[in-house]
């Protein structure tokens, strides 16, 4: 066992703590004081370089480690916001204000200040800087872009940025593993809202209304076949409903319909093909059953592509300074969707997933689930991971 495993080990506790105490008080979007809070009085004990709070739309952070010798500069980044989620877990730590950490993101703050005080403690042998990024928002939006205008990337310009998500987005690893991959890493997603008016009146004469509610069956009928017969098998795309909204009463025919949903792809180009037949099929089948349908699309995420060579180079890192099995390359992408795509539309870099699901099947559940929970046993290898990236990374 190297000393960087040592010290990671140790700081295990640490680390889960902190966990502890983000997850018991979750935040939404781009109000995070008492995230921020943690985060500033944590690094302030490091003796960095620089912390800057106060980012973003007001709670984001960065902060700045400049290491004992020269070299490049590397943004290691977490998202810090939760979910509109009834926490479930029965934890001792569980949330209680109605929000809830669903989605691990108070294991990725929690493992890059670990990340933060590995480096810290390893400065005189780092050769470079590294930013550290403590993003809002990225279940919401603008997250990622508000902590770019707020100057995240630049003072120094960062050459290259990491990020890891950690649960289980990937079945095949084990826990405490880091699944890595050169290319598409996660899905374009684009949130869209479909509204179909018609004519409301009583529910025994429907011949002198206009129906929104069937026009919305055939048009969700419709585009479930988009993807099926539109788009080519070897091309991924996923078009959802995942809401539907319309009526009050058994005996009223409703005046309108809305519904809410999402598409994902891996290529901008099926993404924009995506909207131009989701809005043709929308207004065709309202105006073609004597209503009006419209959509509106309601937010962008673009795909997250890694570039090959910050890719490899963390599995050449970790394979290097740990071992083997401490990587496994995933097959192919992921159909979730990250901001982080934003930060890799400005500077190259890579998005790793970070495995922290339990022997036991059964603790485990989805991201997004009431019951989620992470295995705090592996925080450390998050934090070490990172931290070898930049140690060795950046000599390179
Ligand atoms: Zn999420
Ligand atoms: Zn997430």
């Amino acid at each position: 066992m190297n000393n960087l495993e040592t010290r990671a080990r140790e700081l295990n506790e640490a680390i889960a703590e902190v966990r502890r105490e983000l997850h018991a008080h979750p935040e939404l979007e781009h109000d995070l004081p008492f995230t921020e809070g943690v985060v500033v009085r944590e690094l302030g004990r490091l003796g960095l370089d620089e912390v800057k709070s106060g980012q973003g739309r007001g709670h984001g952070v960065y902060a700045t480690l400049k290491g004992g010798k020269p070299g490049k500069t590397i943004a290691l980044r977490a998202d810090m916001d939760a979910l509109p989620i009834q926490e479930e877990t029965g934890l001792p730590f569980a949330s209680t204000n109605g929000a809830m950490h669903a989605c691990g993101h108070d294991a990725h703050v929690a493992m890059l200040l670990g990340a933060a005080r590995l480096l810290a403690e390893a400065r005189d042998e780092l050769a470079g800087t590294v930013r550290f990024i403590f993003q809002p928002s990225e279940e919401a939006d603008s997250g990622a872009a508000s902590m770019i205008e707020s100057g995240a990337l630049e003072n120094p310009n960062v050459d290259e940025i990491i990020g890891l998500h950690t649960g289980n987005l990937w079945s095949g690893l084990r826990p405490g593993q880091i699944g890595w991959r050169a290319g598409p890493m996660m899905a374009s997603t684009n949130a869209f809202k479909i509204l179909i008016k018609g004519k409301g009146g009583h529910g025994a004469i429907p011949h002198l209304s206009v129906d929104p509610i069937v026009i919305a069956a055939e048009a969700i009928v419709r585009l479930q076949t988009l993807v099926s017969r539109e788009v080519s098998p070897f091309d991924p795309a996923v078009l959802t409903i995942g809401s539907i909204a319309g009526g009050k009463a058994g005996n009223v025919i409703a005046g309108s319909c809305e519904m809410l949903g999402m598409t994902r792809a891996f290529d901008p180009k099926l993404a924009e093909f995506l909207r131009e037949r989701l809005r043709a099929t929308v207004e065709n089948t309202a105006s073609s059953m004597r209503g009006h349908g419209t959509v509106d699309f309601i937010g962008y995420l673009p795909p997250v592509v890694n570039d090959p060579a910050c890719a490899r180079k963390m599995r050449d890192v970790l394979e290097g300074v740990f071992g083997k099995d401490w990587v496994q390359e995933l097959a192919f992408p992921s159909t979730g969707a990250e901001d982080f795509a934003f930060y890799l539309e400005k500077v190259p870099g890579a998005f790793f997933f970070h495995c922290s699901t339990f022997d036991d099947p059964e603790r485990n559940y989805p991201h997004h689930n009431s019951k989620f929970d992470v295995n705090e046993s592996v925080l450390w290898t998050g934090a070490a991971a990172m931290t070898a990236y930049a140690l060795k990374g950046l000599a390179s």
